[in-house]
């Protein structure tokens, strides 16, 4: 073999994985009997708690209902029972501070007793509330640091449940984080908030349509999570991959995903156990994962739970991603999750499924196959093209990092221009809104395109259009452009506050029409159908999101492109968007300001990062190996020179020394506009985000073409980082 003798070692490493190994879970146990077995459910509340508890508590969970804090006692109670009959030794309050990440406190439940011996305890309180130091989350200026209290806060009506180690078990109590004035600190508050204010507006609506019993209404969400999974030996001998989550040098391989041959493909042993263990363990947590597949790119692969509410839908997500990073390394792989690990290859992105529903109206974007309930759908529909138009610039917001930038706006993920894809019979509809009473001909005569009137739509309205960023999808919309490691909780806050906002109007003006006659209901809806239909017309559009006559159409229709984390990450404190949250009490003003702090400076951080470790790894691991080479070309040069042969060499060493002058001035290039440390006193402000998007990356992104240029000519034993073809290929 020919490789670079790390690189050798760890083929030889992934060859020799003993696939006899795999297997590491109980068949002999089935599915019925561990699914939800870790979680404390709504049978145990029922089957452990007094009768008045648990109703009181149920209340809470499914109708909103403000939580009885006489309860938490009792709950506390029968939890740690439950969890002790189940050998957990501590438990944690689990939260979601601004970085996106999962954060924990654990305390153990055992205190001393008097001289000898100890006793478990755990009062109403330590569920209800915790206080773990919170000097060293992000607040974005909130909480300055000398104030560090920060509180978690039990949230009900996402489900307490036992987290397993081979060592032990942990009860986990998943809570809201607030500052000690009350502002949200993470990711959890304004989603329930959110919710909330959805529910309301929801409600005002449903009744116009003269809806008597009305449940809480919820959003619904099922994120589909893309990952990719590499060996661990390839993996660890890359510190862009580890540091930085994807790779910031690499030759494109002489075989990309052009055969389209993974995509669905057989899924390689290996892997299959890995998603099997998977499975289980997201099962024991009661966590729904339905779908496993091959994706697009090589090493790809995705998973997708059957949608639930959308908070606990975000915490399970949540719980998903870390799970996949963690079983990985029982099979001796990697799980990346950036957005943008391979460049050239298909990113990752996580396809956010999101509606709207209850449990005594169903799914409110499902069109049904009555004319009434089209009416009603029509408008739940209507409100979310006419959100949607309004805060596009909201939506790209919250799906904008350092990581996505890589991949919206590349030519295999949705284009950073947020439009809506409805498919042609849905399209076909909102066509024939727009032109309300007028008579169209398409049957002999005139037909009123009243409400009432218009065909009943099948589930599936339409094709699929891979490339949109917001798609419906037969009964709900596909929001496309989330990325793969974020939280879900960033775009579900966007579209339940937009959705209650458009909800809210659409409530008051169809209340006005009608003043209380629904008789009066049916021309009034239709009124606002058409109206919506006509002024939301450019947010709609069913073509190729790719190409370049779309961008030049979405430029004439006013559409907003914003291609870059700075430049969409400002839109989060227009004063449209801090109205908005502020009027459904989703987020202050202040706590939406801290926000785009945080965002900001964690964009900051993550390019920083970035440009010094293509500034090391240039320097340190590409650039030696290329004087190397370049080295030994002279030496041979010389000595046939000296034998008096041709000197057939010297053209490759002419072109391996003018790629190293090349990456040489690119690393100083690179050099003059980045300060690795960034120095004291640096603010990561958008000046500096700008100045990293406009300046650093652009100088990185030279140098790395110098670099994988060299890849090209290096000899490979000299070439010291695993190669595209290894990381992706070798299995
Ligand atoms: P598709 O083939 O369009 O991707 P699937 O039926 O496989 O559709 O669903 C994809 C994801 O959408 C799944 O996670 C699914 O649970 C979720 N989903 C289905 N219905 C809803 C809904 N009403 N609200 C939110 N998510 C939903
Ligand atoms: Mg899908």
């Amino acid at each position: 073999m020919s490789a670079h003798p790390t690189r050798h070692q760890a083929i030889t490493s992934v060859i020799n994985f003993d696939h006899n190994d795999l297997s590491r879970i109980d068949l002999e146990e089935p599915v019925e009997s561990i699914y939800g077995q870790n979680v404390f459910s709504m049978d145990l509340m029922e089957a452990r708690l007094p009768k008045a508890v648990f109703k009181s508590l149920k209340k809470t969970i499914e109708s909103g209902e403000p939580l009885d804090p006489t309860v938490a006692d009792v709950v506390a109670s029968a939890m740690k029972e439950w969890a002790l009959e189940n050998g957990a030794t501590h438990y944690a309050h689990v939260f979601y501070p601004l970085t996106g990440l999962t954060a924990e406190k654990h305390d153990s439940f055992y205190t001393p007793k008097g001289s000898s011996g100890t006793i478990a305890h755990f009062s109403g309180n330590a569920l209800i509330q915790g206080e773990p130091d919170a000097s060293s989350f992000p607040s974005g200026g909130i909480r300055a640091t000398f104030e560090a209290r920060g509180y978690t806060v039990w949230d009900v009506t996402s489900p307490a449940f036992l987290y397993e180690n081979p060592n032990g078990r942990t009860l986990c109590i998943p809570t809201a984080f607030i500052s000690w004035t009350g502002e949200a600190l993470d990711k959890k508050t304004p989603v329930l908030r959110s919710m909330q204010a959805l529910n309301k507006q929801a409600q005002r609506v449903l009744q116009l349509f003269g809806h008597k019993d009305i449940s809480m209404v919820s959003s619904t969400a099922g994120p589909e999570q893309e990952y990719f999974l590499i060996d661990k030996n390839f993996f660890y001998l890359r510190p862009d991959l580890i540091n930085a989550g994807r790779t910031l040098f690499g030759a494109p391989p002489p075989k990309g995903q052009e055969f389209a041959d993974q995509y669905f493909g057989a899924i390689p042993e290996r892997v299959l156990a890995y998603m099997h263990e998977c499975e289980r363990e997201l099962f024991k947590l009661g966590i729904p994962i339905k779908t496993r597949h091959n994706e697009v790119a090589p090493s790809q692969y995705e998973t997708a739970p059957i949608f639930e509410f959308g908070n606990v839908a975000a915490d399970h997500n949540q719980m998903v991603m870390h799970v996949l990073k963690r079983v990985a390394d029982h099979y001796g792989l990697a799980a990346i999750l950036h957005e943008k690990p391979f460049l050239r290859l298909n990113g990752s992105g996580k396809h956010l499924n999101w509606s709207l529903g209850n449990s005594t109206q169903g799914n409110l974007l499902d069109p049904g196959d009555t004319p009434h309930a089209n009416a009603q759908f029509l408008v739940f529909c209507a409100a979310v093209v006419k959100a949607v138009y309004k805060h596009q610039g909201l939506l790209r917001a919250v799906v904008a990092s350092a990581h996505n930038d890589h991949r919206l706006g590349a030519n295999e993920a949705p284009p950073a221009i947020i439009s809506i894809f409805l498919g042609d019979q849905l399209r076909d509809v909102f066509e024939q809104l727009k032109s309300g009473n007028a008579s169209t001909s398409k049957s002999k005569g005139s037909m009123t395109v009243g409400v009432d009137v218009l065909p009943p739509i099948p589930k599936d309205a339409g094709d699929r259009n891979r490339t949109s960023p917001f798609a419906f999808t037969g009964n709900k919309f596909e929001f496309r452009a989330v990325g793969a490691s974020a939280s879900i909780a960033g775009p579900l806050v966007a579209l339940n506050t937009i959705m209650a906002e458009a909800l809210d109007e659409i409530a008051t003006e169809l209340e006005n029409a009608t003043g209380g006659d629904l008789t009066k209901l049916n021309s009034a809806v239709q009124k606002l159908l058409q109206k919506i239909a006509k002024d939301c017309e450019p947010i709609l559009f069913e073509g190729d999101g790719y190409s370049e006559e779309w961008h030049k159409e979405a430029a004439k229709r006013g559409l907003k492109n914003l291609r870059t984390t700075p430049e969409a990450l400002t839109e989060l404190i227009t004063p449209q968007v801090i109205s908005l949250f502020e009027k459904y009490n989703v987020l202050s003003e202040r706590e939406l300001r801290s926000r785009f702090d945080i965002y900001v400076e964690n964009y900051c951080l993550n390019v920083k990062v970035e440009a010094n470790l293509t500034i090391e790894m240039a320097k340190t691991i590409i650039l030696p190996a290329c004087l190397r080479y370049a080295g030994e070309l002279a030496g041979i040069a010389a000595n046939l020179q000296a034998s008096g042969l041709p000197n057939t060499d010297v053209p490759l060493l002419k072109e391996v020394t003018a790629g190293i002058e090349k990456l040489q001035k690119a690393i100083a290039a690179l050099e003059a506009v980045h300060h690795p440390g960034g120095g004291h006193g640096t603010v990561y402000d958008i000046q500096t985000a700008k100045h990293f998007s406009t300046k650093v990356l652009p100088a990185m992104n030279a140098v790395r073409e110098a670099a994988d240029h060299l890849e090209t000519l290096v000899a490979d034993e000299y070439w010291p980082l695993p190669t595209y073809q290894e990381m992706l290929f070798i299995k």
